[in-house]
């Protein structure tokens, strides 16, 4: 069957949605901690699995040789992701799994914020598991879930100087990882995956007063400052420090994916920025 792990996470239920569309719900697996969040894929027939990355024997048993396999990334970032994406390797090595695909990140990107999915993808290919990177890019999430402080504001506040990204949807990922699923062929591939246009911040600052019709511009800090604005608005500052690095990282054109990946496996165009900023406004 289809094994997907973090499958009540905001990307993962955009996968079993999209899988649901294309096999029949039996044969669809969501692992997930709490069985609660996912009482509506239950409900639809999707078979539910209780696992947490953090107790290993709760994956003893659960993949079947022959499953394919979705491993998404945690999002536990003080609990050694590295280890913890480790436990669900070695139940697919155990089971013999036919594929297991891991949502990673752009093998351009050199900010803190990758360390996590380099050591993955090393322990996966050491594992000698059929494997498929999925290095998905930046969501256009990231920007349009947090459209509060900027409108408040009028203004973009990032650190990333003229640097451009290629973000796409999590539903476009999600139909690249449903590609990789229910196709064939993509053992032991990388994709590097990111929207088909990539995006400055003038632009999207551009954007939004569009859209608004008010003045709203990019205001360009460092990152040093970007780290301080996002510590005072009250985010960890070891989390504020990553998220200033990754900007340090667009600056340097490191999200900027060009492969044409993503829209060649969804089968379609990726979604344009400017319409999930449409979207977001509408609320
Ligand atoms: P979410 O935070 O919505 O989902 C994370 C998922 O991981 C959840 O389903 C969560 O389970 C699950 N999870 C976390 N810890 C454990 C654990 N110990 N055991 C089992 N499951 C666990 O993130 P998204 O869906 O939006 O994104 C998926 C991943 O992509 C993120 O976790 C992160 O690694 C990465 N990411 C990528 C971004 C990008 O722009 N490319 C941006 C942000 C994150 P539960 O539902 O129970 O909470």
């Amino acid at each position: 069957s289809i094994v997907v792990t973090g499958a009540t996470g905001q990307l993962g239920r955009h996968v079993v949605e999209q899988l649901l569309e294309k096999v029949p719900a039996e044969q669809i697996t969501a692992v997930v901690r709490n069985a609660e969040k996912a009482a509506d894929f239950a409900d639809r027939g999707v078979r539910i699995a209780l696992a947490d990355y953090n107790t290993p024997a709760s994956f003893d048993g659960l993949f079947t040789a022959g499953d394919k396999v979705l491993l998404i990334s945690g999002n536990e970032f003080d609990k050694g992701r590295v280890a913890q994406h480790q436990v669900v390797i070695d139940a697919a090595k155990a089971a013999g799994v036919a594929l297991l695909a891991y949502t990673s990140a752009p093998g351009s990107l050199t900010a803190a914020l990758a360390d996590d999915h380099r050591g993955t993808e090393e322990a996966l290919l050491n594992s000698g598991v059929p494997y498929a990177l999925l290095r998905n890019g930046w969501y256009h999430e990231n920007y349009t879930e947090n459209l509060a402080p900027t409108l408040e504001h009028n203004a973009v506040v990032a650190a990333a100087g003229e640097g451009r990204v290629s973000s796409a949807s999590r539903a476009d990922y999600a139909a690249a990882a449903v590609a990789v699923l229910t196709g064939e062929g993509h053992e032991n591939q990388t994709y590097e995956l990111g929207g088909d246009t990539a995006w400055s911040f003038a632009e999207y600052a551009a954007e939004l007063s569009r859209q608004t019709g008010k003045e709203i511009a990019y205001n360009a800090v460092t990152p040093e400052a970007l780290t301080g604005i996002l510590a005072g608005a009250g985010l960890p500052e070891q989390f504020a420090q990553i998220l200033a690095g990754v900007d340090a990282s667009i600056e340097k054109g490191e999200l900027v994916v060009s492969t044409g990946d993503l829209s060649r496996l969804a089968g379609r165009p990726t979604t344009p920025f400017s319409e999930a900023i449409a979207a977001a406004l509408k609320g």
